[in-house]
Formats: C-alpha cells, structure tokens, sequence
C-alpha cells in the first residue's frame, strides 16, 4: 500500500491512497487541477482514481468535489448528512454519481476495505477512514473534534497513520485567532493539539506495529512543522518515523510495506 498527502491543512485537504489495484482519494479540498498536477508528478492519472471519499462538510474537505466527478468522471462517496449541510454551504455543483455511506460503513473496493469511523468533530456528520488491505492498515485520521473513546485503540491497530496534529496550545492561547475560535479548536469537537496526537502515538508505538505517522491538518497560524515535530520527538521518544503533510505541497509517496 503507498499513499500521498497531497495537501493538508485548513486551505485544502487530499490523501491519495492506493493499494490491491485500487486507487482512493480522501476528500476534495484542493482543485481539480491542483490534485490533478500533485498526482500527475507522481505518475498517477486523476482519472484513474476508483473513488473520492469525503470525510466531512467543511469546505477544506469537499469544497472541489463537484468538479473532481464532473471533469475526471471520479464517482463521489459521502453521507447523506455531509451532503445536504456541505450542498447548503458552498456550491458544489450538479452531481451525478453519489454513494452514500453512513459513518460506521465498510465500503469494500475489491480487496480493500475502508472502515469509516464517526468523529466527535463539528462537521454535521464526520468520519475518519481505516483503510486495510492484505492485512496492512493505514489511518487517515483528521478532523477528530478530541480524543474519543476508542482512538487510542484504532491507533494502536495500525501500520500507518495520518494524524491530525492541529496546535500547539501555547501558540494557540497567544495567537491572533478571537477567543470563540481558540475556544473551537481546542473544545471537544474541534481539532488534536500536537500534545494528544503524540501521547497517541507513544502508546501505538509500543506494539512495534506502526512503521510511520505523517503529521496531518497543521495549523498556520497555531502551529509549525518544527514546533509539532519537536514535541512528538519529545513524546515518543524519537520511536515513531515522522513525516509532515503539507499546507501547500505534496508528501513524498508514503509506503506501506
Ligand atoms: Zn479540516
Ligand atoms: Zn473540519
């Protein structure tokens, strides 16, 4: 299995996963020529892509997904929940092949199977995706509102991962963000500060399974790679490789073995 961050962040979000001859892309944040060119310089056609799945309504996640089904035929999976509050914000566009899913499904796509997960995040209808194929399993977990009852343990269980790591609360509490939206991010539907994402990862790496975490949905204003990168150093005690997702720029292709 080998996957991509195309971007990452409150500009735009797209992972790009591929395993068992299959090829997904986890939600619509950037434009259809962004993702286009991102996989183009990785060798991969957009339009050989099986599936888009839309973790929630938030712009940063669906916002292009209109034009992803319309210009490059990519059938759209959502619920019906993150379609109706998404198609009541941002135009979307006349769509013509949705799937639903409800946020606990298994979406099977020949050997590979995606568990959608719910998430206590302020989306209307969230979920975060395990994807798992010939007995290998990669996170993409973002958007995760805190860390729920079950987190550690869905962590715990993978090979890899991508882990919203939002804020640091320092930078947070001295930014220049209001105190309602400071009060959003680090409520209990808002995001991960880099804190909870690596005390995450402390415990998974502890069952030797997990072969590396990205770094996901980083903050500009709350947070840095360095900062983010030097706590979970701290945490995990240097025991977990770590890339970072960028806000602007693809990952190198990530694999799985
Ligand atoms: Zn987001
Ligand atoms: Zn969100």
């Amino acid at each position: 299995m080998i996957a991509i961050s195309l971007q990452s962040g409150s500009n735009g979000n797209c992972i790009f996963v591929e395993a068992d001859g299959i090829k997904l892309l986890f939600d619509a944040g950037i434009t259809g020529v962004q993702a286009e060119e991102r996989l183009a310089a990785h060798g991969y056609n957009i339009r050989k892509i099986d599936a888009v799945i839309i973790s929630h309504d938030h712009g940063d996640h669906i916002r292009h997904a209109g034009v992803y089904q319309r210009k490059y035929g990519l059938p759209l999976y959502a619920t019906p929940a993150t379609l109706a509050a998404a198609s009541a914000r941002c135009n979307l566009g006349k769509l013509n092949d949705v799937r639903h899913f409800r946020s606990s499904d298994k979406l099977r796509f020949g050997g590979l199977l995606v568990h959608a997960i719910s998430t206590p995040h302020d989306g209307a209808d969230g979920s975060a995706f395990v994807i798992e194929s010939s007995m290998k399993r990669l996170g993409v977990l973002t958007d995760l509102g805190h860390v729920f009852k079950d987190l550690a343990r869905i962590v715990e269980s993978l090979d890899a991962v991508f882990l919203e790591s939002n804020y640091d609360p320092a930078m947070l509490a001295a930014g220049p963000y209001p105190a309602h939206l400071k009060q959003r991010i680090k409520g209990p539907h808002g995001h991960l500060s880099n804190k909870e994402a690596a005390e995450l990862l402390c415990r998974a790496a502890k069952s030797k399974r997990l072969q590396w975490a990205c770094l996901a949905h980083l903050s500009e204003q709350n947070n840095h790679p360095s900062v983010a990168l030097r706590t979970h150093c701290e945490i995990t005690d240097g025991n977990v490789p770590l890339y970072v997702a960028g806000r602007y720029s693809a990952t190198e292709i990530l694999t799985v073995a």
